[in-house]
């Protein structure tokens, strides 16, 4: 069982006691790379259904009970990335406490610095399915950095090319011309944007994250900010409305 594998790999910062055969608690306490100790988390794991979350015990205590751009679910819950808590087995626990030790970093860098660390950002929601899709078709064009570029400070050829896409079909305009992300036949010459649609043009891929982006912040609009980052989508929902 999860909980069980969890329980076999439990790292040298973390205490875990189990307080039932599906829940437990793990207080961490960890390293930072300063060489400082962090604070005391005290934290809960459940064993539902098919996946494992993990809440701060007394909900509030050390970090926000909800924030997105800190990576905490409206239930509380964190995320600690794509799918992290589901099928966690005996070669995976590990893997699990590696993502748990990052993201309670990022909450301490969160918490001084009022910042998520961006090389820890992966977009929220569908977004990240879509985001890792997009790199890898990046990586293969070899437009890895220009995608980043795209993503971090929308700036660069990926970012340019999305204005010309067509906002209805989500697909780039001109379907005979060369691609604009750069992918380029065997031969070395230019693939066609219609042919590079069909491989999953890092362009287009960009552009389905944004909007699911979008749809991510939209679907969060009625729940409160929690003012613990300097910037929020939240914060400009609440005062635009
Ligand atoms: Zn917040
Ligand atoms: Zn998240
Ligand atoms: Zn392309």
């Amino acid at each position: 069982m999860a909980l069980d594998a969890i329980a076999d790999t439990v790292p040298p910062w973390a205490e875990f006691r189990w307080i039932g055969t599906r829940a437990a608690e793990v207080d961490a306490v960890l390293v930072r790379s300063s060489g400082a100790f962090t604070r005391l988390f005290e934290l809960e794991v459940l064993h539902l259904a098919d996946e494992v979350t993990v809440y701060e015990r007394v909900r509030g205590k050390t970090l926000p009970t909800f924030c997105p751009e800190r990576h905490i679910n409206a239930d509380g819950s964190f995320c600690l990335g794509l799918r992290a808590g589901q099928g966690i087995n005996s070669a995976t626990a590990a893997t699990w406490w590696t993502k748990l030790h990052a993201f309670l970093l990022c909450q301490e860098t969160a918490a001084e610095a009022r910042l998520w660390p961006s090389s820890a950002q992966l977009s929220h929601g569908d977004a990240g399915d879509i985001e890792l899709l997009a790199e890898q078709a990046a990586a293969e064009t070899g437009a890895s950095a220009a995608y980043r570029d795209a993503v971090e400070f929308d700036i660069g050829p990926i970012a340019a090319g999305l204005s010309r896409i067509n906002k209805a079909t989500g697909r780039l305009r001109n379907g005979r011309s060369s691609c604009l992300c750069g992918r380029k036949h065997r031969t070395g010459k230019p693939l066609l944007r219609r042919e590079c649609q069909c491989l999953g043009c890092p362009i287009e891929l960009e552009f389905k994250r944004r909007a699911a982006v979008d749809r991510f912040w939209r679907s969060m609009s009625s729940l409160q900010c929690c003012g613990t980052m300097l910037e929020c989508p939240l914060k400009a929902t609440a005062l635009s409305s």
